[in-house]
């Protein structure tokens, strides 16, 4: 190995967690270590995730609004193909553009990377020792140490993951030729994607969820809207039905489920994607043995107001702790961190941690939901407009779906905001603002939005929490 070298910071794992943090500290005038075990910057996000799915998202919604939504427009479509090779080139492509610019901002900030995978050897007082194994090993020693290794893939036993015919998302995201059908085992954000891309290549979508309903965390009624676009684009939903275990029979698969009266079904599939959900990664990182403490769950401790593990002078952020795996709540973590280092007041707001589910129509929501709101025994009032009536969602012929505010009864603080709508990622965007800076519905209703956008159901909504809204 080479001599041992000397960080302020290094920090293990270059997802959007770290490689965020990385930045932060360069700018904060540390010195700083980058340790990544993957051939590119970017995590899961950049190189499996977000980044590859949202492409895919892309191409699809093109192709299926092509051939299904031209002729209202007086647009003529004849014999539209998709060429899923090309489809995959693009979206390569767009791995590739996001990970070189990574690079350049490494370079940029002066941040050293070492490609390899790092494991605590030591640590003491302002002495973190880190080992790491790759190609070109080398020796760390750094005043404090960020773990930032992410999440990995939740695998049943029952349904054993060939890569061919029982798939996870990594393979999701690159299969060569649209399936004919396919089995989704998990009604979450990952499993709706992903199988909205193939369904709207033509695949015959089938999703098996053992809760009561897909996406439990969204508010009550608007999931009840988003499982019915989604069926009317030709999704089926098993729901409250268990999958017993899958087997491959030939080029198909054969999984057997069972619903709530344990009555047994057999679906035959060309694929059956896993998506379960993620569990926190750490193997290899040796954070026992330097006594970083890790819950039940998996995930790795920290205190809530420093994110420091149980050893000083170790941090820990992103999919490996507590929280929602999202790649923004990493990063603002990341930046948290590397304010809290360098000696500053670092935080994060985790009553404002926005979701999105990029479907068709999107769905979005920050804050509580009625029932949480219910639950905590809040006092609330409910504003909602509909995107119909909205000029702009009309002139798009895009008008499914809904937004509903809730806000405080006494002090008209917006407490959550809930969207399936076309947009809607984009559209939160000034709700999360809104409640960032404790904002008021009237403050949202009462403020200027442009004319015609999507954004006038918003302040549509808004306005309805006080009874205010001018159409309707
Ligand atoms: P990761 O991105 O997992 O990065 C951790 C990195 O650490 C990896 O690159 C890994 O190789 C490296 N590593 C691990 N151990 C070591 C070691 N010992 N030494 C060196 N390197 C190591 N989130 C969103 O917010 N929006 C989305 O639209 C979205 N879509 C998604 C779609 C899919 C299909 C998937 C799978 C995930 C999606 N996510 C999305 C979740 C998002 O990818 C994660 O929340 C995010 O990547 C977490 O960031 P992280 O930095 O904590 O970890």
């Amino acid at each position: 190995a080479d001599a041992t070298q000397n960080f302020d910071v290094a920090i293990i794992g270059g997802g959007p967690g770290g490689y965020v943090c990385a930045i932060r500290a360069s700018q904060l005038g540390l010195k700083v270590a980058l340790i990544e075990k993957r051939e590119t910057i970017g995590g899961t996000c950049v190189n499996v995730g977000c980044i590859p799915s949202k492409a895919l998202l892309d191409t699809s919604e093109h192709y299926h609004r092509i051939k299904h939504e031209m002729d209202d427009h007086g647009i003529t479509v004849s014999s539209v193909k998709i060429d899923v090779k090309k489809m995959m080139a693009r979206k390569e492509r767009v791995v590739k553009e996001l990970t070189d610019g990574l690079n350049f901002l490494m370079n940029k900030n002066k941040i050293t990377v070492f490609r390899g995978t790092g494991s605590l050897v030591s640590a003491k007082p302002d002495a973190v020792e880190i080992k790491v194994e790759g190609e070109k090993p080398a020796s760390l020693i750094a005043k404090k140490c960020v773990i930032a290794t992410g999440s990995d893939i939740i695998n049943i036993p029952s349904v054993p993951v060939d890569g061919k015919n029982i798939i996870t998302s990594d393979h999701a995201i690159a299969l060569e030729e649209t399936p004919e059908s396919m089995v989704v085992i998990g009604g979450g954000v990952i499993g709706l994607e992903l199988g909205s891309v193939w369904s709207r290549l033509g695949t015959k979508v089938t999703v098996v969820e053992m809760l009561p309903d897909i996406l439990m965390g969204l508010d009550a009624s608007l999931r009840t809207l988003a499982r019915r676009t989604l069926e009317k684009q030709g999704f089926t939903f098993k729901l409250e039905t268990k999958v017993l275990g899958a087997q491959a029979k030939g080029k198909q698969v054969e999984v057997k489920i069972a619903d709530k009266d344990g009555k047994e079904e057999s679906i035959v599939a060309s694929k059956v994607l896993v998506a379960v959900g993620r569990k926190p990664f750490h193997d290899s990182l040796g954070a026992e043995k330097v006594g970083v403490k890790i819950n039940q769950r998996g995930r790795i401790e920290v205190d809530a107001h420093t994110l420091q593990t149980s050893v000083p002078g170790i941090y820990a952020i992103g999919d490996v702790i507590e929280g929602p795996m999202l790649a923004h709540k990493a990063e603002e973590e990341g930046v948290m961190v590397a304010e809290i280092i360098a000696g500053k007041p670092g935080h994060v707001n985790y009553d404002c941690v926005p979701f999105v589910v990029y479907t068709w129509p999107e769905i979005a929501w920050v804050g509580k939901g009625e029932d949480q709101l219910k639950a905590a025994g809040i006092e609330y009032n409910t504003g909602k407009y509909m995107f119909k009536p909205n000029g702009r969602a009309k002139a798009m012929n895009q008008t499914e779906g809904q937004i509903k505010i809730y806000a405080d009864k006494r002090t008209d603080k917006i407490l959550g905001v809930h969207i399936v709508g076309p947009n809607a990622s984009e559209l939160l965007g000034e709700a999360v603002v809104a409640m960032e800076f404790g904002g008021a519905a009237e403050d949202l209703g009462r403020s200027f939005h442009s004319h015609p956008t999507l954004s006038e159901v918003m302040k549509e909504a808004a306005l309805d929490v006080n009874k205010m809204s001018i159409h309707q």
